[in-house]
């Protein structure tokens, strides 16, 4: 484990009662704790650094941010509808209740472009399966997806596509 895992918080009843989130803000608090993060979540990608690191909206872009600067590559976002201004591409995608759509810019990676997806935490699968879907329709080459924790009991890795790498820094 790594040492900064004790900083992951637990807060039972958020969003919804009967969820427990996983709250990463004093990860982020910490100075060594978020150095840390962003260094095990660098890593696999060093020697072989993406064009840019693109972070799902919200807190997907802190670490794709950083890992931008850490590896000196861009940073692209991926949001939610209606919040880039300029002439975008969308994918949507089905939750458990009803429908949700992600967004990019159409121009934010050039044709071909290695990029990886980021996101904090990875719990059922689907947001990061969503951007996936967005990023190779826009014709960029998903080298991989990084993202802080994975909830392993929810088992995202059974759907995400074999071949194409996802590294977590922590599965809690
Ligand atoms: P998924 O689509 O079910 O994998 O949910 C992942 C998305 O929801 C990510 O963008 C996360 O930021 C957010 N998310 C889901 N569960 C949690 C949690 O327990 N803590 C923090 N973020 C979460």
């Amino acid at each position: 484990m790594p040492h900064w895992s004790h900083l992951l918080r637990d807060v039972p009843g958020f969003p919804r009662p009967g969820i427990v989130f996983k709250d990463i803000t004093p990860v982020l608090a910490d100075a060594a704790a978020f150095a840390a993060a962003v260094e095990a979540m660098a890593t696999p990608w060093r020697e072989a650094p993406p064009v840019a690191f693109v972070g799902i909206e919200s807190r997907g872009f802190i670490f794709a941010a950083a890992l931008a600067q850490r590896l000196g590559t861009g940073f692209v976002p991926v949001r939610k509808p209606g919040k880039l201004p300029a002439h975008t591409l969308h994918h949507d995608y089905a939750l458990e209740y009803g429908r949700d759509r992600i967004e990019i810019h159409v121009d934010a990676v050039p044709p071909g472009a290695p990029v990886v997806l980021v996101d904090d935490v990875l719990a059922t699968g689907g947001t990061l399966l969503a951007a996936l879907a967005l990023l190779r329709a826009q014709g960029a080459d998903v080298l991989g997806a990084a993202v802080l924790v994975e909830l392993s009991a929810l088992d995202a890795r059974a759907r995400w596509p074999q071949g194409v790498p996802l590294h977590a820094a922590l599965r809690a």
